[in-house]
C-alpha cells in the first residue's frame, strides 16, 4: 500500500512541478513514506533524516516531509525532536502535499497535517490520473480498518474503514491498463471489507475480468471473516482471478485468536480454505503469522505449526509480536524474549521445508508466466512472475514484456525460479 501511496503522491506532486529523481544528492525535496507495523519505524526515520542532513551537509538544504503512518502516529514527537523536518503528513492527508510543499518554500515552520480526511484524499486521487506504467501494478480500493486486532496499530494510523467509489476505481484500474499494465492488485488494510453503495470486491472482480487487454486480477489482504459467498464464487467464475490468496490467520490457537480479537476460529478458517480450493482445486494459500503473542504458550504455539504442516502455505511472513504504542496488546505481558526467538526459528524452518519442497515439485512442470521486464544486468533475460507469484527468470531473444508464457521449469536458488520459454504449439501437442 506504502508503494501505491508514494507513486500516487508523486502523481500530485507533479502538477507543482516536483517530478522524481534518481539523483539523490540534486533532490529540492524529500518525501520519506513510513510504515508503523512493526518496532523500530521511528528510529528507521531518524536514521533516513540522518542520511539527508549528511548529504546535503554543504548545500541548500532540500524540503523534507515525513509521511505515512509513523508521520500520523508520532508526528508532533518527529517534529519536536528534529527541527531539520519540515513536516509531517499522515496517510489520508495526501490531498495536502502540495499546498504543504509551495508554503514551506516561503514559511520557515513547521506543518503536521495529520488528520482523516479520506474522502478528500480520494476526491484529489479521482481527479489525478495514475501514471503507473508498470506491467504489475497496485490499485488501492479501500483503507483504514474497524476491525481494533488487540495488536494492531492499523486503526489508529489509517483511521476507520472506507471504500473507493466503484466507478473510480474502474476509471482508474482503465487507466492503468491504457498506459500497459496487464496485473492488477486491489489493495486494502481489508480489501474484502469493500463496501460502496451496494458494490463489493466481487463486483470489481467481475467487472476487471471483462477487460480485453487485462490478463490477470488479485487482491490483497483479505480477513478470513468476511471471505463472502460471492467472494469465494468469484473464485470460480473468474480466469483472471489468479490461484493465490494470501489470507491472513496469525495463529493456528483459538485461545490466541480469541485474545487476539481476530474475531474467528481456526475451525472458521479452515472451512474457508476447503471452501475455496471447492470452488477452485487450483488455489493455494499464503499467509501472516504473529508468534508469541501474550499468553502464547507450547500447546498454542504447537496448534500453529500443525497449521503450517496441514495448509502447506506456499509463502508466509511470520514475525515475533511488536508491542504498538496504543494497542491493547502492548499492555499485555510478553512472552519471554528468548523463548520467542526460539519459536520464531522452530516456525520459519517448518514454513522453510515447505517451501522447498513446494518448488522441488515444480522442477519439470510447465507453469504460466507474465513476463514483467528486461534484466538490466544481464543480456536477454526476462523477469516475471508465475500464476502463484514466483519470481521466474528465461533466457529470450525476442522481447516478451507484458506477455504471458508457459515456461517449463529447470532450477531454483532461494530467490528464483529460472525456466525455458516453451513453443506454444509444442505444448498444446504434448
Ligand atoms: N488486515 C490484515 C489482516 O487482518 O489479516 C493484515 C494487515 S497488517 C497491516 C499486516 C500484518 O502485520 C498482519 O497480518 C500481522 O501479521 C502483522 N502485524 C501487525 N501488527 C503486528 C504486531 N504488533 N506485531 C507483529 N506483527 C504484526
Ligand atoms: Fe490490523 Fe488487519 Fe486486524 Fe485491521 S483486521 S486491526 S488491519 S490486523
Amino acid at each position: 500500500m506504502n508503494e501505491y501511496d508514494s507513486n500516487r503522491i508523486l502523481d500530485i506532486t507533479k502538477k507543482i512541478n516536483y517530478l522524481p529523481t534518481t539523483k539523490k544528492s540534486e533532490a529540492d525535496c524529500y518525501i520519506i513514506n513510513t510504515c508503523h507495523i512493526r518496532e523500530k519505524a521511528t528510529e528507521k526515520v531518524f536514521h533516513d533524516v540522518g542520511r539527508v542532513k549528511k548529504e546535503f551537509r554543504n548545500k541548500k538544504k532540500p524540503i523534507l516531509i515525513i509521511v505515512g503512518c509513523v508521520a500520523q502516529a508520532e508526528g508532533d514527537l518527529i517534529l519536536k525532536k528534529d527541527r531539520y523536518i519540515d513536516a509531517v503528513i499522515g496517510p489520508q492527508s495526501y490531498q495536502s502535499i502540495n499546498k504543504v510543499i509551495e508554503d514551506i518554500e516561503f514559511k520557515k515552520k513547521q506543518y503536521d497535517i495529520t488528520n482523516f480526511e479520506t474522502i478528500d484524499k480520494f476526491d484529489l486521487l479521482k481527479s489525478t490520473i495514475n501514471c503507473n506504467s508498470k506491467i504489475s501494478s497496485f490499485l488501492t480500493i479501500q483503507e483504514g480498518c474497524d476491525k481494533f486486532c488487540k495488536f494492531c496499530v492499523v486503526p489508529y494510523t489509517r483511521g476507520p474503514e472506507h471504500s473507493r467509489n466503484f466507478d473510480e476505481i474502474l476509471d482508474e484500474a482503465e487507466s492503468l491498463i491504457r498506459n500497459g499494465s496487464r496485473e492488477i492488485t486491489l489493495l486494502g488494510q481489508n480489501v474484502n471489507a469493500y463496501q460502496n453503495n451496494n458494490k463489493r470486491l466481487s463486483d470489481i472482480i467481475y467487472a476487471l475480468e471483462k477487460k480485453r487487454d487485462l490478463k490477470r486480477i488479485r487482491y490483497t489482504t483479505s480477513h478470513p471473516k468476511d471471505m463472502t459467498n460471492d467472494l469465494l464464487d468469484a473464485h470460480k467464475d473468474c480466469e483472471k482471478l489468479m490461484p493465490l490468496l494470501h489470507l491472513p490467520v496469525q495463529s493456528g490457537s483459538n485461545k490466541i485468536l480469541q485474545s487476539m480479537n481476530r474475531k474467528h476460529t481456526i475451525q472458521e478458517y479452515l472451512e474457508v480454505i476447503h471452501k475455496l480450493k471447492e470452488k477452485n482445486s487450483k488455489i493455494k494459500f499464503a499467509s501472516d503469522f504473529i508468534i508469541a503473542y501474550p499468553g502464547e504458550e507450547d500447546d498454542d504455539f504447537n496448534e500453529t505449526c500443525k497449521l503450517m504442516e496441514t495448509i502447506k502455505f506456499i509463502n508466509s511472513y511470520s514475525f515475533i509480536f511488536s508491542p504498538r504504542p496504543g494497542t491493547p496488546a502492548s499492555e499485555m505481558k510478553m512472552v519471554d524474549a528468548k523463548l520467542a526467538k526460539k519459536r520464531l526459528i522452530i516456525f520459519q524452518n517448518i514454513a522453510e521445508k515447505i517451501k522447498l519442497n513446494y518448488k522441488k515439485n515444480l522442477l519439470n512442470q510447465i507453469v504460466k508466466v507474465l513476463f514483467e521486464n528486461k534484466m538490466i544486468k544481464e543480456k536477454n533475460k526476462y523477469f516475471g512472475r508465475d500464476e502463484y507469484q514466483n519470481p521466474v527468470v528465461v533466457n529470450s531473444k525476442k522481447n516478451i514484456i507484458g506477455q504471458e508464457k508457459r515456461v517449463l521449469i529447470k532450477k531454483f536458488s532461494q530467490q528464483t525460479i529460472y525456466g525455458e520459454l516453451i513453443d506454444n504449439n509444442k505444448f498444446l501437442a504434448a
